[in-house]
């Protein structure tokens, strides 16, 4: 359970909730009892449709609600960058408007197209000023919660319907910080196919290619980090096991995850749980009625696919920003490179 911190702040911000618009019975209390409660996680990145499905709530009046909760200070809005191969969130925005337009994903490689109803996603974090949880302190949190709860979102799912977070824990074959001028050590047995490292914070990435007869003895390996890559970059491994060290030999401490994939890996795109987008929460009245300079300031030069919409300019006639004003494709794919010239990294569709 995250601790609430300030009691009387808490108090007087529901109750301006409270009194902010007509609610439906209990949908203010029930976001108090997610407050008083939920655990760390639960007040990390809340999903408005998530919410809604927990705690028996209207969708859109469950958005609404987080809404108008964040303009009474009980929570911050986190605009997300999220990458649909690998569900990492590439850039955390606290304001609409400082969001990109291109944006490349660390961890895969791959370059996209932000549209607000595509990679935008809408989360609501506990304000630090009511309640403490371990994500405000990011540097604390241990490596796995670190790259995929800090660094990645929860909806990504395998095309066979699996959590994308839950598959990527049972494929690692280990994950570790490594200190500045430290080292750390991996021990598996390694499968045929791939061996690969990701790391949360930097580009640096490395592939160890699997194949050959079984060995039993012990294969060591050594990998330097270089800052934008691992030397050496390639190393041929049998199945078997394997003792990895990395070096790292920089100022700054790095997450390495170490990740089995099999031989028939694809490059396939996630599918995700329902959540905020930025094409809905533009359409909302309630967001347009509570951050006008958001939308003022925020949308302009980001597309939105599949519908026109007018946004108001500041003072001046209303602008129209649909896909085909600013010259933006209409799918998924075709606003895709899938060039990268690096060795494909762990995470970029390995299922
Ligand atoms: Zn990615």
């Amino acid at each position: 359970m995250a601790t609430v911190i300030d009691e009387r702040a808490l108090d007087e911000r529901l109750a301006k909730l409270e009194a902010a618009r007509g609610w439906s019975p209990r949908v203010v209390s029930r976001l108090e009892s997610l407050i008083r409660e939920g655990d760390d996680t639960a007040l990390f990145r809340v999903n408005p449709f998530t919410l809604a499905a927990e705690r028996g709530l209207d969708p859109a009046e469950a958005t609404d609600l987080l809404l108008h909760a964040t303009a009474q200070g009980l929570f911050e809005m986190d605009w997300l960058l999220i990458c649909p191969r690998c569900a990492c969130a590439v850039e955390s925005f606290a304001k609409l408007r400082a969001v990109m337009r291109q944006f490349r994903c660390p961890q895969c490689h791959n370059e996209y197209e932000a549209a607000m109803d595509d990679y935008i996603a809408i989360y609501f974090n506990i304000s630090p000023q009511i309640a403490a949880t371990r994500y405000q302190q990011p540097q604390a949190l241990d490596p796995f919660d670190y790259t995929f709860h800090y660094r990645g979102v929860r909806e990504g799912r395998r095309p066979d319907g699996a959590l994308y977070i839950d598959s990527t824990r049972a494929a690692l074959c280990g994950i570790e910080f490594v200190p500045p001028e430290g080292a750390a050590s991996f021990g598996f047995t390694a499968a045929p196919g791939m061996v690969a490292g990701v790391s949360a914070d930097t580009e640096a990435g490395f592939a160890l290619q699997i194949s050959g007869e079984p060995v039993t003895g012990t294969q060591p390996v050594r990998l330097a980090y270089r800052g934008d890559r691992y030397e050496p970059a390639e190393v041929p491994l049998a199945p078997g096991p394997v003792q990895l060290e990395i070096a790292n030999p920089s100022s700054h401490r790095i997450a390495v995850a170490v990740v089995q994939f099999p031989p028939d890996a694809g490059d396939e795109f996630l599918t995700f749980d329902p959540y905020l987008t930025g094409k809905h929460l533009l359409t909302s009245q309630t967001f347009k009625s509570l951050f006008r300079s958001e939308v003022v300031g925020g949308a302009q030069g980001i597309a939105i696919r599949d519908i026109a919409i007018l946004l108001p300019t500041s003072g001046a006639r209303p602008r129209c920003t649909s896909a085909s004003a600013t010259s933006t494709p209409t799918s998924w794919s075709s606003s895709i490179s899938t060039g990268c010239a690096k060795p494909r990294c762990a995470m970029a569709g390995p299922w």
